[in-house]
């Protein structure tokens, strides 16, 4: 197989462009200027987020392309569900070394083709750029009803917190494979009003505490009901891992019982770890009444130490 610098720019864009499919609300996708789409119904809104991959920051090259690839894209669709929305289009930023093989191109778009079509989220442009080491940036837009957008300046003391699926996995490999929480997402915006959601990226105290500044409130958490991964290790470990890409959320109690009754998804845990406060901070409830403050642990970047992979 070629390496890039023999490809050449443009053929590179077609080979990777390959096969993807227009829909309805695309006037024009892949190949002028800019993409253009008709405007959604005036009682959607648009929703925007971007997230980028870097080499040996994010991923190393020896990890499946095809893989990484999904990853990319899953990551935003996973913040798509976290507002509540459906996902809509995205563009892809390539940063590509000029020695890389075409073989690994094709098949980290292989990966990314696949999961915009399994999420129909449709590839309307990118761009392309060489570069010395791999970088992905995906951009992804979704809409959402106005009235159900999700924020994570909801949240309300005596509200009860859930997350989907379990925490702790992401290190032994699963933040390559994780599949974003569109449909639950969508169940429960359709069926409940949901006060705050966020995505689990950053480490569940971490990302728990976002919500609970946004909102200006605290939370006591049973550790006992913290659904760790298999593997996970400790508690505090898990915690703290990052990049679970669950759904974490609250909900009045009266909603959050029906919600215990009536999920529909088997094969995703629903956890209901514990309850919003109005004095602020995060506590453990530690038996009979006692709590303890803790600090949130979490994923950060330009903390040394702290990236997956150093
Ligand atoms: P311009 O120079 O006008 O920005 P480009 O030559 O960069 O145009 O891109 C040509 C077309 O190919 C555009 O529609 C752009 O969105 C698309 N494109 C470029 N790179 C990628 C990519 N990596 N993935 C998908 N589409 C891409
Ligand atoms: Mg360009």
């Amino acid at each position: 197989m070629p390496e890039l610098s023999q490809v050449g720019e443009f053929k590179l864009i077609r080979e990777l462009s390959r096969g993807i499919s227009a829909n309805a609300s695309i006037i024009k996708g892949i190949g002028d200027d800019a993409a253009v789409t008709v405007p959604g119904s005036p009682d959607l809104c648009n929703l925007f987020t971007v997230d980028m991959l870097i080499e040996n920051i994010h991923f190393r090259r020896s990890q499946p392309p095809e893989l990484v690839g999904r990853k990319a894209l899953s990551v935003s669709l996973s913040d798509i569900a976290a507002m509540g929305g459906r996902p809509g289009f995205c563009l892809v930023s390539l940063g590509l070394p000029a020695d890389l093989d075409l073989d690994y191109a094709r098949a980290l778009y292989r990966g990314l083709r696949a999961t915009a079509r399994r999420w129909n989220c449709t590839l309307i442009g990118g761009d392309t750029n060489r570069s010395l080491r791999i970088i992905i940036s995906v951009s992804v837009s979704g809409t959402v009803r106005s009235d159900r957008a999700v924020y994570r300046s909801g949240a309300k003391p005596g509200d009860q917190i859930f997350i989907t699926g379990s925490i702790g996995a992401g290190p032994s490999g699963r933040h390559l494979r994780f599949s974003p929480r569109l449909k639950e997402s969508a169940f429960l915006t359709e069926n409940f009003s949901l006060n705050a959601m966020i995505d689990v990226s950053d480490g569940l105290f971490q990302d728990l505490s976002h919500i609970l500044e946004a909102s200006f409130c605290g939370a006591v958490i049973d550790p006992k009901r913290i659904p760790l991964a298999k593997g996970a290790g400790s508690l505090e470990k898990a915690a703290a891992a990052g990049e679970d890409f669950e759904l974490l959320f609250t909900l009045s109690p009266d909603q959050g019982d029906r919600l215990m009754k009536d999920w529909p998804f088997p094969r995703v845990r629903l956890s209901r770890i514990g309850s919003i406060t109005a004095g602020r901070g995060l506590s453990l409830s530690q038996g009979s009444g006692r709590v303890r403050k803790i600090k949130p642990q979490g994923f950060s970047h330009f903390k040394p130490g702290r990236t997956w992979f150093e």
